[in-house]
């Protein structure tokens, strides 16, 4: 008998896991995925608001892609609980499939800020494909939107609202902008850069709740005065999607517990991408990231070993990169270790603001703002990048670096940099391209 995987998530982890299944096996194994989505990409949402694409252009797989893949697919189904011992996983109507090994990829779900109102119409999240159509429809020109919170998931979607020539109003409770990104002194340039654009913006404030105004929303706060709104968006947070696992043998500290092969306590059930607490990069430490590169990562790493594989992963590097009105913002790794050493350098007449963070001479971290249409900044966001990845000792550029943190092109050449990384792959090949995988 053909080997069951039983892949549940349809989303980046889970596609990327059942492409690398394919790679590998070319259509040798039973492949069941459970999403209660359609496979689509959330990192692309931001853009079908903005109408930079189609609704059509968010998804990532086909019906004919996923028969091609021989997929058998139950989508709009949702894993209601998973019974480890009888190697078995029953879905919301009942029906249950068992497996021989199973991929937990199920992501995670927006959470509002838990005041009165929260709930009530025209208080939208923005995480799922349904929720961005009720914003899409939400919005017109002219709308004042309300975005409360202003984290990395924020700032994706602040472009399109601006886009679609809405008037925007930015509210935080943290004291700064982007307060798990980038730190003080670089907020406070971010936060001068978007009222320049006519953004506004109220850091330290608490909403306290959202009342209903003639048709409008009334924003409470627990100083100062209330904002008016036409349209609320939350962006305050998410928690993964692991509720369905109550009472299942899986071991979960703030995501799922994985080895270095993303298998979970439990053998033959694997965890990847938000869900999954994997290697950090840098630290070494389990981390949760919730981004798209880990995600695409821990997928292809789990596919692997489900495929019969041997594959350690090294661990995947925190990073967010996001662009506002024409200003990269980016910070990498450990950009926030309090231990570490660290240097930072402003320009402010060019809006450019750098922090290199160090252990010994080796750079674990680092933060970078700047003109996105500047050649200078676009490549060494991509070199102090890969200077945190790599890993490796810079020896005497430590101190060019740290005199010149504006000059980082010559110690990523002459540190080998590029030679160390360019070799590297996820699965220690080189990849397939999608549509070749069968
Ligand atoms: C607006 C937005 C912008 C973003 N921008 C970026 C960015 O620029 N860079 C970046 O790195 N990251 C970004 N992200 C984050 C990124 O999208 C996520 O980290 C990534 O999608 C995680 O992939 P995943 O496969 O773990 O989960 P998901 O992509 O969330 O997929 C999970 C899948 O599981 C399904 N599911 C959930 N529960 C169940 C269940 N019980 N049974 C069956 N199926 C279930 C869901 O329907 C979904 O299909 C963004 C996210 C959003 C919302």
């Amino acid at each position: 008998m053909a080997t069951r995987h039983v892949i549940v998530g349809g989303g980046t982890a889970g596609l990327n896991a059942i492409r690398t299944i394919r790679a590998y096996d070319r259509g040798e194994s039973e492949v069941i995925l459970v999403s209660a989505e359609r496979p689509y990409s959330r990192m692309v949402l931001p853009y079908y608001l903005g109408r930079g694409i189609a609704e059509s252009h968010v998804f990532t797989a086909t019906p004919a892609h996923l028969a091609q893949l021989q997929v058998q697919a139950h989508l709009g189904r949702r894993a209601a609980s998973l019974d480890t011992a009888a190697n078995c996983l029953t879905l919301d109507d009942g029906t249950r499939i068992e497996y021989d090994d199973l991929l937990i990829a199920t992501g995670s779900s927006a959470v509002k800020a838990p005041v009165p109102g929260a709930d009530s119409p025209g208080v939208h999240s923005f995480w799922t494909l349904e929720q961005a159509r009720g914003v899409v429809a939400a919005i017109r020109e002219g709308s004042h939107v309300v975005l409360v919170g202003a984290g990395f998931i924020a700032f994706t979607i602040l472009n399109a609202i601006l886009a679609l020539k809405a008037k925007l109003t930015i509210v935080e409770i943290a004291p700064q902008l982007l307060p798990r990104m980038i730190d003080r002194t670089g907020a406070e340039m971010v936060e001068k850069w978007l009222r320049r654009h006519g953004v506004a913006i109220r850091t330290g404030a608490t909403l306290t709740a959202i009342e209903e105004a003639e048709g409008r929303r009334r924003l409470r706060f627990r100083e100062g005065e209330d904002l008016l709104a036409d349209v609320v968006l939350m962006a305050t947070g998410i928690r993964t999607n692991l509720e369905w696992l109550n009472g299942s043998a899986v071991r979960v500290n703030r995501g799922i517990v994985v080895d270095d092969h993303l298998r979970s306590s439990v053998g033959n059930v694997y965890a990847a991408g938000d869900v999954a607490e994997g290697l950090d990069l840098v630290t070494g430490q389990p981390a949760v990231h919730a981004i798209e590169p880990t995600a695409m990562e821990h997928g292809r790493v789990a596919g692997a070993n489900m495929a019969g594989q041997d594959l350690a992963y090294r661990g995947s590097l925190l990073m967010n990169i996001v662009e506002v009105c024409h200003l990269d913002i980016a910070s990498f790794g450990a950009w926030d270790d309090p231990t570490a050493e660290a240097v930072a350098a402003a320009r402010p007449d060019r809006w450019a603001y750098r922090k290199l963070l160090w252990k010994g001479d080796r750079l674990i971290g680092a933060m970078i703002l700047g003109m996105a249409n500047d050649i200078w900044t676009t490549n060494d966001v991509g070199m102090l990048k890969g200077l945190v990845q790599a890993g490796n000792g810079l020896g005497a550029w430590k101190a060019h670096l740290r005199r010149h943190p504006f000059d980082i092109k010559p110690a990523f050449i002459a540190s080998g940099t590029t030679a160390r990384l360019l070799p590297e792959t996820i699965l220690g090949r080189p990849s397939v391209p999608v549509g070749q995988v069968m």
